[in-house]
Order: structure tokens, then sequence, then C-alpha cells
């Protein structure tokens, strides 16, 4: 039986897999067949800190992972299929067997909605981006584009003013959904352009620009144009990845984990932590924070058990 097992491989499960291996607790990393998390999808990482420099999303990914192996975690390239929390021990399965665990910290993750159009994907990193906060550096006096109208594709437009020289929301309706307060700020920013009614079909690059534009159309009109952008942030919501734990620890409206101040689910001994339990900050940093916290607590967890007979 393992002491802590570890679902997902980004921030949160490489720094929860740390700690908890320098605590001696010798855990195990289910780290998925596509380790890493979403810092695999990105670039250059400039706001992480100790790195000076900047650091690509998937190196400092990879140093995560030696770093927690360096201290005896394991690290298993596989996805977890299934989870068993309704007895103790509790138990995750990865293919045809059964892992057994005294606690499990759940680090798997969301992934940001994406369009599904063409072009997409394959620039997504060089001109598309998820994260405005992210990657919103590298287009300073660039003019890009904002898919959304909720609280994030506002926020995310009002960020990008800092640098590019003009932002194009564009929603696929006639009003936002954004807060009022947020609505008006936009509004008022002069370098912020709406483009009503218009959704994006398709984005276009080139390999040594990267992203040079989309293609839109007017929802009400069917009129398609090509329209020239340097980049294109994608913000129309984040999905959770917690298909695996519904049933088994209480999940919000929206999908995401219900965890207290110290990342304990309604299941003893089983904590989240990351972008799995937070839909406000969702950075690499505050993913790792928490990844920290809930290997503490882990491990406090267990100290607890070895003065209860060894049972939750
Ligand atoms: P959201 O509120 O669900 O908004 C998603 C937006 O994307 C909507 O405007 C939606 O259009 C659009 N959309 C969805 N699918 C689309 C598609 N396939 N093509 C084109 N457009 C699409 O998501 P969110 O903005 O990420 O916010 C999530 C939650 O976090 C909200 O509760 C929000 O208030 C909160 N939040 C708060 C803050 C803040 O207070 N500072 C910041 C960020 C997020 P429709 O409007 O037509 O549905």
């Amino acid at each position: 039986m393992r002491n802590v097992v570890i679902i997902g491989s980004g921030p949160a499960g490489y720094t929860a897999a740390i700690y908890t291996a320098r605590a001696l607790l010798e855990p195990l990393v289910i780290a998925g067949y596509q380790a890493g998390g979403q810092l695999m999808l990105t670039t250059e990482v400039e706001n992480f800190p100790g790195f000076p420099e900047g650091i690509q999303g998937p190196e400092l990914m990879e140093r995560m992972r030696q770093q927690a192996e360096r201290f005896g975690a394991e690290i298993l390239l596989k996805d977890a299929t299934a989870v068993d929390f309704s007895t103790w021990p509790y138990r995750v399965q990865v293919g045809s067997t059964w892992v057994e665990a005294k606690t499990v910290i759940i680090a798997t993750g969301a992934r940001a909605r994406m369009l599904g159009v063409p072009g997409e994907r394959e620039w997504l990193g060089r001109g598309v981006s998820t994260c405005a906060t992210c990657d919103g550096a590298f287009f300073r006096d660039q003019v890009v584009g904002v898919v959304g109208g909720g609280d994030s594709a506002i926020e995310e437009a009002l960020f990008l003013t800092r640098f590019a020289s003009r932002v194009y929301v564009i929603h696929r309706r006639d009003k936002l959904r954004a807060s009022k307060i947020m609505q008006d700020r936009a509004f008022r920013n002069p370098k912020i352009a709406f483009l009503w009614n218009t959704v994006v079909e398709a984005v276009h690059g080139e390999p040594s620009k990267g992203v040079t534009g989309v293609t839109l159309r007017d929802t009400r009109t069917d009129e398609r144009r090509e329209f020239p952008l340097d980049g294109l942030f994608v913000a129309i919501g984040h999905i959770p990845n917690t298909d695996l734990f519904r049933g088994q620890v209480e999940l919000d409206e929206r999908g995401y984990i219900v965890v207290d101040n110290r990342l304990r689910t309604n299941r003893p001994g089983v904590f989240a932590a990351g972008d799995v339990v937070d839909y406000v900050y969702r950075q690499a940093i505050t993913a790792a924070g928490m990844g920290c916290m809930a290997a503490i607590e882990a491990e406090r967890y267990l100290e607890a058990l070895e003065h209860t007979d060894h049972r939750p």
C-alpha cells in the first residue's frame, strides 16, 4: 500500500511529489500519458520566480519531474482510469492494476475550452494562447484578438492593453456575459474594440511569423472576412479534469473539486491542489504552492493515522 498517490503531473502534482518525497513518503505520481500539464503547451514562461531569463514551459516541467525523482518519487507515465474512495484504503486504477493508497492528492488540472477551428491547435503557443497573464508581454505594439464575452475574456483584453496596440474582443453575441464593472472598464478603454455577433472560423499563420490572421463570420449575415491579427487569445472558459472523480469527492456546479482552506476534500485523506480546484488564479506558481500545501497536509494526516491504529 502506498502512503501517497498523486494523480496529475503539472506544477501542483510535481510539487506535491517533491515535498512528499523529501518527507520520505515514497510517493507514486500517476503522471498520465501526456505528463506535465498545461505548461507543456506553452513556450516561454517569464513569471515563474527563479528564472530571470525565462524558461520554456516543457523544460520547467522536466526540471520539476527530475527534482521529484531525485528524492525518490516514482513516476508512472500512464493515466489513472478509475478511483474508488468509497472504502479505505483508497484505490486508484491504472490500466488493469489497482493501486492502494493511504492518502491521495488530486492534481489533474483543468484544460482551456478551445474553439475547435482549423489552425487553432497548430498555432497554439505560436500566436494562439489561452493565458494573457502568461503570454501578453510577447505582443508588445501588436494587434491581438480575444475570443469570448465572459469575465475571463474581458480581464484578458484589459490586461493585453498594457502591451498590444489594439485589442479586438470577438464575441458570438451582441451582449457580454462579464460583470458590469468589467464591461464598463472595457468600454472605456480606447485600445479595445468589439466585434459583435462574430465567430472565428479559422486561424492562419506562417512558420516565420506565427499567427497572421483569422477568418471571421458574422453570425447574422453569415458573411465571412479575413482579419489580420498577430495573436489570438481564446478565453471561452475552462474545463476541470474531474470526470474520474464524479461521485467520489464533492464537486461544485462547474465541476471543480470542493476543498477547504487546507485543500481537504470531503473524503478524509484525499486532497486536491492546483487548477482542479482553482478557477480564479490558474497560475503555475499558485498551483505549485497548493501542491506544497496538499503534501504537508497529507504528511500530517499520515502522522495522525499512526496514532489512530492506522485507520482513518
Ligand atoms: P464564462 O463566464 O463561462 O464565459 C465564457 C464566454 O465564452 C461566454 O461569453 C460565451 O459566450 C463564450 N463562449 C463559450 N463557448 C464558446 C464558443 N465555442 N465559441 C465562442 N464563444 C464561446 O467563462 P469565464 O469568462 O472563463 O468565467 C468563468 C467564471 O469565472 C465566471 O463565473 C466568471 O465570473 C469568473 N471569473 C471572474 C473573474 C473576475 O471576477 N475578475 C475573472 C475571470 C473569471 P456566451 O456569452 O454567448 O455564452
